[in-house]
């Protein structure tokens, strides 16, 4: 894999930002996008712009092929067993929702569902607006100080009132990736059903949602490459076949009169409305770029530029990194002594580089922590170890300014 070159793809790393070349280490809000994904948006607009899956004429079905050619990327990425289990939606955010309220309709008052301290609000708030309605009690796996769960105390959570787990596959705060293989094979051996939220997950390691055995997995386009405003929801058929739809409207529908309406067939049964063609055809260029360079490439490359910052930083005095779990992803949160986390990324900034600052939407593990924020690096395909360098020397510049 050649940084250089591939660098070549994305014009907006050519960018200064205070007169200093633009360092973009803030990958796990959103990553950058290579110039063949927005050619495909362009093509898109200039010579396939047509509504999907209903016309007869040729640049519909032109639209619908490409849309659904990509549904087949998606499946083939995650190894899922077939494209019904593919259901296209805003971002993981949304899909979550969609599992909060549709799988939620099957719960009832006094149901426990079970999250971990980590997640994200995307992954705590629709539980709780779901648990508004049902009065479901939420329970919340511990960490332990290297920032990994603590699979026993998420084994005894299990009574029979447990009827749901949903996790993050990787943190987007501490960078642990989870034994999400395993905290499915403990939930299905109680009978329980596991979402796993895999935003941070898909940009950067193969998913295979078959051997994980999630029931659902979610995910989004703009952190892997892709546009924005596109994701996916990946649920076993028997899963979604039995749940109630999210949206009504068109495409969702298998016949409509006012006494009686039925539903499309899987996936389109959750997919209300005209889709966002444009973006999943682009998201699907996004997964054959992936594809071409190779997730493994990518993971590895990505572990190199985080091993590189991890020791860096930690010549840095008074440094605190928040992760320091032994199976880890490209994503960086520290501080140091009791500089606060904005005036750290408000002075990086004036040196070019993009960090994340503040609770990074996961406000209940800022509390673990016992901190309102941190400053987050976290790592892309694109990033050169050079980079690192520059970044580390610019905090160690930044702290002794304090
Ligand atoms: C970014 C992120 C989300 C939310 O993704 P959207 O694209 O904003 O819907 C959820 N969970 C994790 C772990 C994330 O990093």
């Amino acid at each position: 894999m050649n940084v250089y070159e591939i660098r070549d793809q994305y014009p907006i790393l050519n960018r200064k930002i205070e007169g200093k070349p633009l360092i973009y280490l803030d990958n796990a809000a959103t990553s950058q996008t290579p110039r063949c994904v927005v050619e495909t948006i362009n093509d898109m607009y200039y010579n396939h712009k047509s509504n999907v899956h209903r016309g007869v004429h040729t640049i519909s079905q032109e639209a619908t092929n490409i849309m659904e050619a990509t549904r087949e990327k998606v499946r083939q990425f995650i190894n899922a067993k077939s494209t019904s289990e593919i259901v296209f939606t805003r971002g993981t955010t949304e899909a979550i929702n969609l599992v909060a309220s549709s799988f939620g309709d099957s719960l009832y008052t006094g149901d426990e569902i079970v999250l971990t301290v980590m997640e994200h609000h995307s992954n705590i708030v629709p539980w709780q607006l779901l648990q508004r309605n049902k009065r479901l009690k939420i329970h919340v796996v511990p960490i332990d100080k290297n920032g990994d769960l603590d699979l026993n105390a998420y084994e005894d959570l299990f009574t029979e009132n447990i009827r749901f787990v949903a996790l993050t596959h990787v943190s987007n705060v501490l960078g642990t990736v989870n034994p999400v293989k395993k905290m499915v094979e403990i939930a299905h051996r109680y009978g329980v059903p596991v979402l796993i939220d895999g935003a941070q997950a898909a940009p950067h390691m193969k998913i295979d949602v078959q051997d994980i055995d999630a029931d659902f997995y979610c995910f989004s386009s703009h952190k892997m490459y892709g546009p924005a405003g596109i994701g996916v929801l990946y649920g076993k058929e028997k899963q979604l076949s039995r749940m109630v739809p999210y949206q009504g409207g068109g495409e969702m529908i298998g016949n409509v009169t006012f006494e009686k309406t039925t539903f499309a067939e899987l996936p389109f049964k959750f997919e209300a409305g005209t889709p966002d063609f444009v973006g999943i055809a682009a998201f699907g260029a996004a997964i054959d770029y992936i594809n071409s360079l190779g997730i493994e490439n990518i993971a590895s490359h990505e572990q190199l530029l985080l091993d590189a910052a991890t020791s860096q930083l930690m010549e840095i005095e008074g440094m605190r990194i928040f992760g320091t779990s032994a199976t880890k992803e490209g994503v960086i949160s520290f501080l140091v002594n009791d500089i606060n986390s904005y005036d750290m990324g408000l002075l990086l900034d004036k040196l070019g580089i993009a960090v994340r600052t503040g609770h990074h939407c996961a406000q209940p593990l800022m509390k673990r922590l016992g901190v309102t924020g941190t400053v987050r690096a976290s790592f892309a395909l694109y990033n050169t170890l050079e980079e690192v360098t520059a970044f580390t020397q610019a905090v160690s510049r930044v702290a002794k300014m304090f």
